[in-house]
């Protein structure tokens, strides 16, 4: 199968136009065409996943090609962003791209996520070389609406959606730095193989939040961007977020291996769970909590934002603790 029956066969579906869509020309050309909507802006994200870092060799392909695009998705969804169509640049090793149940799994995992949420796959590239998926997705917000990272302000509420931290225990699980009852496996597993991007939690948060970012590296780490940007600190009630995550798992207390510094280290610098950590004004309480009903989202308030700069982890006593939290960094 050469490069572009591989192309043809599992990439290229149906129409390359939508009527009226976004999409005026899709895979085949040199450009795909896009049109957004009167008054919108476009929003652009690029994630790449590779082999041997972001995933395990032996992943279940369907799971990496929804996991590939719903890390993008959550870019999107983190700036209040709807989706419109992604691109994918793929690199294969020889031995998968002769593997047409391990593309046919990937595409079905792909297309799956990308059905759901209306977004096309309109070009890309492929080639031989390391397995690497590259995606850049395009979206549209209203124009100035879009989430930024630049808006929180003292005396704003953090929250969180979902539970920060079920991503790491999965991961800790896979490599048998822990031991999960199979029905927390399941959950844990799936938050790290298969995250849900939250764009109905962003597209609704417009308006409300004064800042988003999705949780990709972990929350200490990802909030601090959030932090620098603009130019404040913050305080974070460390045991809302371990409680958070003990609840979401069935009967955690039945591992004597998962402490509560496990959960606590998992919920701050856990990385891969593609939730959203987002600041509101407290008179806004009512319509975040009714915003995240109306999207099927949970939602936790963990936290405020303060004028001095830093990130402060207070205990369940309201006390500090000792911030050795770390968020992940390719080079550090
Ligand atoms: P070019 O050489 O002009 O960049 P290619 O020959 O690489 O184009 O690709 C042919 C067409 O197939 C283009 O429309 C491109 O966007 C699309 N394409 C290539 N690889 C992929 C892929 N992995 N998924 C979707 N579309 C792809
Ligand atoms: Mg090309």
């Amino acid at each position: 199968m050469g490069e572009f029956e591989l192309i043809e066969r599992f990439f290229r579906r149906g129409a390359t136009t939508t009527p009226a869509g976004p999409v005026a020309l899709g895979i085949g050309d040199d450009c795909a065409l896009l049109q957004p909507a009167p008054g919108q802006q476009l929003a652009i994200s690029t994630d790449m996943l590779v082999e041997g870092r972001h995933f395990l060799e032996d992943t279940d392909p369907a799971a990496l090609g929804h996991k590939a695009l719903a890390v993008n998705l959550s870019d999107l969804a983190a700036c209040g962003a709807e989706p419109l169509a992604f691109t994918l640049a793929l690199a294969l090793p020889p031995e998968r791209a002769r593997d047409e149940a391990w593309l046919g799994s990937l595409a079905q995992g792909l297309f799956a996520l990308a059905d759901a949420h209306h977004c096309a796959l309109v070009g890309g590239d492929t080639t031989a070389g390391p397995l690497n998926l590259c995606i850049t997705v395009f979206g549209q917000v209203p124009a100035g609406r879009a989430l930024r990272r630049d808006g929180a302000c003292a005396g704003d509420d953090i929250w969180v959606s979902g539970t920060p931290g079920r991503a790491r225990l999965g991961l800790q699980a896979l490599r048998g730095e822990i031991t999960l009852t199979p029905a927390a496996l399941a959950l844990a597993r799936a938050q790290l193989e298969r995250p849900t991007p939250r764009l109905a939690l962003g597209r609704t948060l417009r308006g409300i939040a004064s800042s988003a970012i999705d949780v990709s590296d972990g929350l200490v780490g990802d909030l601090g961007h959030v932090l620098a940007a603009s130019s404040v600190g913050a305080a974070i009630d460390t045991a809302t977020l371990v409680q958070v995550l003990a609840d979401s798992l069935p009967s955690p207390g039945s591992d004597p291996h998962l402490s509560e510094d496990d959960l606590r280290t998992a919920a701050l610098s856990g990385g891969d769970d593609y939730e959203l950590a987002f600041t509101a004004a407290p008179g806004l309480r009512a319509a975040v909590l009714a915003t995240a009903q109306a999207s099927g989202t949970p939602v936790t308030r963990v936290g405020h934002i303060e004028a001095a700069p830093g990130l402060r982890l207070l205990g369940a006593d309201g006390q500090p603790i000792s911030p050795h939290y770390r968020s992940f960094d390719h080079f550090a």
